[in-house]
Parts: structure tokens; sequence; C-alpha cells
């Protein structure tokens, strides 16, 4: 493992960053096939079979690298990976050895994060629907940070701390009503969404939490959106939390803590823009935070996996379409759902391309049309048995992963040099089924 690529670089914050340094992944072709790191694409799928999800280690290395370089002229900031873009123990494993923390949007994944061996005052609790007994589990737990909603999720949190002994260290998640520009379902931070309180009620939300008993308000959070390629609805957001902080303290509270949240972009088609880099990020951060003396928080987690991540897939077979022909693979919108669920980019990729290219229609097996990669895609050719790769699926992949149609979870490998484990096994379709009871009124 390359320490170099996570230890702090200070003074390197200007430092320009080619369209390589923001892409680079360890998938590349050695010999006319793909591998990842070390490792061909094909051992992979021979051992483990397809659809599968591959990891790779030195690029989860070296995102968290670049993000931390990116950040490296603050004091302190608390890094904490958004466990819902890819919660694999191994992967969290991974990144906790490399001293991240996490934000946690449920019970589950708080307890995934402690498994994995993040530290409890890494933690912070973001999410609308807290309930009593995760707050109280964290609680137990010690976490660094509630990142608060709501009123009623304030005044529940008090309860529950106070019945505890203890006081739950909290910020609210303010809702600065900026347009992210990104996809409207990944879109956080509007007036109209469902999360944070509203901006210009804040001062009073803020009051009514300091006359809570169970309550230690220490500071703001903020989190617009994900997949952002321009960084100015994050400036206007971060702007109006520098300008809130100077307005609580005014007005008494103490704030020491100021969570930016994550929602930096990656480049999933060769073709665009590349996204803001994460030192163009780091610098606007530096410059907005200025004299804020807060401690900084960030919650990447796109930024992080996604490009660490492939979801590896065979061609089921190849069918004539009316313009282009169908290239029917055997991974579907249940094992990786942006596609459908946000009209999303994949760049594919064949693990052994001829040279030959041709638009076609990427469409896996399951009984939707939404079941769809991509149409008329211009891509490499490719037959029966081939297989093909979706690149950039290591955010919201295997994670948002389902079994419609009665198809099995997908598998995850992790990667390391020449080394590679499977890290969650495909299930088998027995285990599946036997999930299911059937009451003995219905047997007979
Ligand atoms: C999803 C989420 C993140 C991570 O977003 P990315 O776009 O993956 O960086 C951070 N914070 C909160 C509160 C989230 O819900």
């Amino acid at each position: 493992m390359t320490s170099s690529t996570c230890r702090r670089k200070a003074g390197r914050n200007n430092s320009p960053y080619s369209r390589k340094d923001q892409t680079l992944d360890h998938f590349d072709y050695v010999d006319g096939t793909m591998h990842v790191e070390q490792v061909p694409m094909t051992e992979i799928a021979q051992q483990v079979g397809t659809p599968v999800y591959v990891y790779s280690t030195a690029t989860l290395e070296r995102h968290v690298g670049v993000f931390r370089e990116g950040l490296s002229q603050l004091d302190n900031p608390l890094i904490a990976f958004a466990v819902k873009a890819n919660p694999n123990a191994a992967v969290l494993a991974t990144l906790a050895k490399l001293g991240l923390g996490a934000d946690v949007v449920s019970g589950g994944e708080l307890q995934r994060a402690v498994a994995a061996g993040i530290p409890a005052d890494r933690i912070v609790f973001s999410g609308v629907g807290k309930t009593a007994e995760e707050m109280k589990l964290a609680l137990e737990l010690g976490i660094f940070q509630f990142n608060l909603e709501s009123e009623p999720e304030a005044e529940m949190l008090s309860q529950v701390a106070e019945s505890m002994g203890r006081k739950a260290p909290v910020a609210y998640r303010i809702n600065p009503d900026v347009d992210a520009g990104t996809h409207a379902k990944i879109s956080t931070g509007k007036s109209e969404n469902k999360f944070g309180i509203p901006y210009d009620r804040a001062l009073e939300s803020y009051a009514a939490a300091r006359d809570l008993p169970g309550l230690d308000v220490q500071g703001v959070a903020v989190h617009i959106g994900s997949q952002l390629t321009d960084l100015a609805p994050l400036e206007a957001a971060f702007v109006k939390v520098g300008a809130l902080i100077a307005q609580l303290r005014a007005a008494g509270h103490d704030i020491r803590t100021a969570d930016l949240g994550g929602g930096l972009g990656v480049p999933y088609d060769p073709s665009q823009p590349l996204p803001p880099s994460p030192a163009d990020y780091g610098a606007m951060v530096t410059r907005v935070t200025q004299g804020w003396d807060a401690r900084l928080m960030f919650e990447p987690g796109r930024v992080i996996v996604g490009n660490a991540g492939v979801l590896l897939s065979k061609v089921i077979r190849v069918k004539q379409g009316a313009q282009a022909p169908f290239v029917i693979v055997d991974a579907a919108m249940n094992d990786l759902m942006r596609p459908s669920l946000y009209d999303a980019w994949h760049d594919i990729r064949a693990v052994a391309p001829d040279g030959n290219r041709i638009a076609s229609n990427v469409v896996g097996p399951v009984c939707e049309t939404g079941d769809t990669f991509a149409m008329g895609r211009d891509m490499d050719v490719v037959a029966a048995g081939d297989l093909l790769t979706f690149m950039t699926a290591g955010a919201y992949g295997a994670t948002m992963a389902g079994t419609y149609n009665s198809r099995s979870l997908t598998p995850e490998v992790l990667v390391w040099g020449d080394k590679w484990a499977v890290v969650r096994a495909r299930p088998p379709i027995e285990a599946l089924i036997a999930g299911d009871h059937i009451p003995d009124w219905v047997a007979g």
C-alpha cells in the first residue's frame, strides 16, 4: 500500500490537477485485457461469475489522498465518508485505516461503520427520520454529532438524551434554498426539498434548541445535493452558513463546528467537461471559510468511491434492433439502479476490445423498459459471452442493488495489488426463496 497517497502534504493546495489526476483509477488494459490493479477482469469473472462489482484499493487510497490534499490548508478537518455511497464492510475498513470518519443516515449504517473500525468520535448522524431507538444507539456509542433536520426531531433527541443522563452534540442542517443544478432526484437544498430547516427560520430553531436540556448545540450543517459539477451553488450555500454562524454567535450560541456536507461530482462521461477537482473545491472552501473559527466537517461519498469500482458483466446475447443492436447483458437495473433511477450515464467498455466500435443499446434481462443502461451508445463491438464493464460504479451501485425479478444480490470483490477477495458473496437463489415463509393455512 502506498502510504504517501494518504499523507497530508501541506502547502500543495494550489497544485493543478489534470484530467489524468482526477480520473485516475486502476482499471487499465494490459495486453488487450482490462485489469484492475494487477488482476485480470477475466480471472474474477471466471471464479466469481457475473455480474459482480469490483473495487480497487489503490483507487480508494488515491481518492482519499486527493480529497485530503485539497483540504490541506484547513486545520484538522473531519472527513466523514458518506456510508450510503458504499457500505461494504471491506471498503469501510479500508477507509477507516486511512483515517476517515463516517456520515451515517440510519442505525444500520451506524452499526456497520463501528463494526468496520470507524471510531464513534468521527461519526456524524444525518437523515430526516432518525428514530428514538437509533438516537439511543448513537448516544450509547458516543458519536461526534447529530445533524438535526427539524424541531420535532430536536425535541425527541433531547428527551432520549435526558432519559440517559446525556447531552447530545448537535448541529442543525439548514436548507439554504440553493439550486444545486444537479438531477432533481439528488438535489436536496431547495426550499421545497424535505431536508433541513428553513434558512429564514434558523435563528428561531436554534433558540428553541438551546432551551432543550438534552442538547448541546455545537454546529451548523448543510448538504445541497449530489454529483455537483459546478462549485457556485456550493459556494452560495457555504456563504449562507458563514453568515448564519455569525448571527448565531451574536445571539449567544457557542458554534464550534461547520459541516459542509458532500456532493462533489465525479467524471462519468469522458466527453463531458470535468467536474471541479477536490483541489478546486478545497481552494474555494479555504477562501470562503476564512475566519470562521470552527472545525470544518465534510461528508464526501461519491468522490471517494465512485471511480474505485466497476460493475463487471457478461453479454448474454446480441439481438437485432430497429436502429441499433440490443446488447443484452447479465447485469440489470436491480444490480445498478442509477441509469433507471436518475438517467445516469456510465461508460461501458469491453474487457477485451477488438478495436471496432458500433452504436448499441445496452439492456439487462429484467422485464422493464427502464432496465436500459444506454441507447445508441458508441461503444466497443461485443458478442455473446464477452465481458464488459460499467465504469464509475463504486458509488450508489451495489448498495442500491435489490432482488427484483428474483435475481440474486450482486456479489462484490475487493482488489489490492495482485490479491483479491470476495467481500460479499453471491447468495444462492435458494436462500432468497427460503427467506419467505408460507403460512400453514396456505400450505394446507
Ligand atoms: C448522500 C449524502 C452525502 C454524500 O453525498 P455525495 O454526493 O456522495 O458526496 C453527504 N451528506 C449527506 C447528508 C448525504 O445525504
